[in-house]
């Protein structure tokens, strides 16, 4: 089968793989009908997350069930999915108190064998392990390209608005307008703040922002703090959503909250420690939490909320490419020429 696999730091290339095959009882083999491109995906490119060579890339992707292990119970041949980007098992000690992203037997797809060996998604076939508890059925009627983020950058916008404890009448601040933080100020509307702020630097990104109902804030022009803080009468924003993992980002999200305020950090972190402002949060009694999505506990009711036209994920979808162009849609997406790539196999 067809493949994007990873070649070594900034090399990705098309090739032919043998197509996987099940081996656990509880595997699912998906013929894999979209995949995407994600800003992980770009870690992997940069050579910042380690992965060997030859590993087959890609964490988000929808297809069709085309065979599955004898224990598998919620699923069966034919069944249009919906996968997680990581499995996790169901009934460990983590899974059993709700962090399925804690589970001691994930694995992530497409991360290669540093990170539990598991296939890609930027691929014709992909075998999806522990499959009851990392898929959804996708509900009749719903696109592929309107279900695919349930399964990553949907239900991490959703999990960074929900951590936020946005209120009815709030002002928040989502920080970055790449594809997490675009979801996250379509989340945010769920909660019902009065007005969402949404700083970047990339004007066609923002220009998205404001389409999702977000207020546009380029950094480039004015300083976030300091725009937020003119925009709420000098008191700051009651909650922020950082979406970046640039310590800058986190900083700014720290710093444009009020007093009493909660700060909600889902952005990848770029550096393993940094300056953390303790006397900053104790005087102002902030809450700061941070994580990366307990996908497998939105899936069912964010695909609920597309169902129902409350959420349009696929309006940030800038391009839609095959598979076999999937090193020019890394290139593209890497230099920042697109806002969300998805491939067709
Ligand atoms: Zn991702
Ligand atoms: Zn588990």
């Amino acid at each position: 089968m067809k493949a994007l696999t990873f070649q070594g730091e900034r090399d990705v290339k098309v090739i032919d793989v043998p197509k996987p095959t099940i081996t656990g009882s509880q595997d699912v083999l998906v013929r894999v009908t979209l995949g995407a491109v994600c800003g992980s995906d770009l870690h992997i490119l940069h050579g910042h997350t380690p992965m060997n060579q030859g590993a087959v890339l890609g964490h988000e992707f929808v297809g069709v069930v085309e065979q599955a292990g004898p224990e598998v119970r919620r699923f069966e041949p034919g069944d249009r999915v919906v996968s997680s980007f990581f499995t996790s098992c169901g009934h460990c000690a983590l899974c059993r108190k709700g962090w399925f992203n804690q589970c001691v037997d994930k694995g992530t797809f497409g991360h290669g064998e540093y990170f539990g060996g598991l296939g890609g998604g930027q691929a014709e076939y992909v075998v999806v392990p522990n499959a009851d508890h990392s898929m959804e059925k996708i509900p009749e009627g719903m696109s592929d390209e309107q279900a695919i983020f349930v399964g990553d950058i949907l239900a991490t916008g959703y999990f960074g608005a929900e951590r936020a404890e946005i209120k009815p009448g709030d002002v928040t601040a989502v920080i970055g307008a790449g594809p997490v933080g675009l979801m996250a100020t379509m989340c945010a509307q769920l909660f019902g703040p009065a007005r969402t702020y949404v700083v970047d630097m990339v004007d066609s990104r923002l220009e998205i922002a404001q389409e999702l109902g977000g207020i546009p804030i380029n950094a480039k022009e004015v300083h976030p703090v300091q725009a937020i803080e003119r925009a709420t009468g000098g008191i700051g924003a009651d909650s922020s959503i950082e979406c970046v993992g640039l310590l800058s980002a986190v900083d700014t999200a720290i710093h444009c909250v009020r007093g009493g305020g909660t700060i909600s950090m889902v952005g990848v972190p770029s550096a393993v420690a940094g300056d953390f402002p303790y006397l900053r949060m104790w005087l102002k009694s902030l809450t700061f939490r941070a994580g990366w999505c307990n996908v497998q506990r939105y899936m069912a009711p964010l695909l609920d909320l597309i169902a129902a036209g409350r959420l349009h994920p696929e309006k940030i979808i800038s391009h839609r490419m095959k598979l076999d162009d999937a090193e020019e849609a890394y290139r593209m997406f890497d230099a920042r020429e697109a806002t969300k790539i998805v491939l067709t196999p």
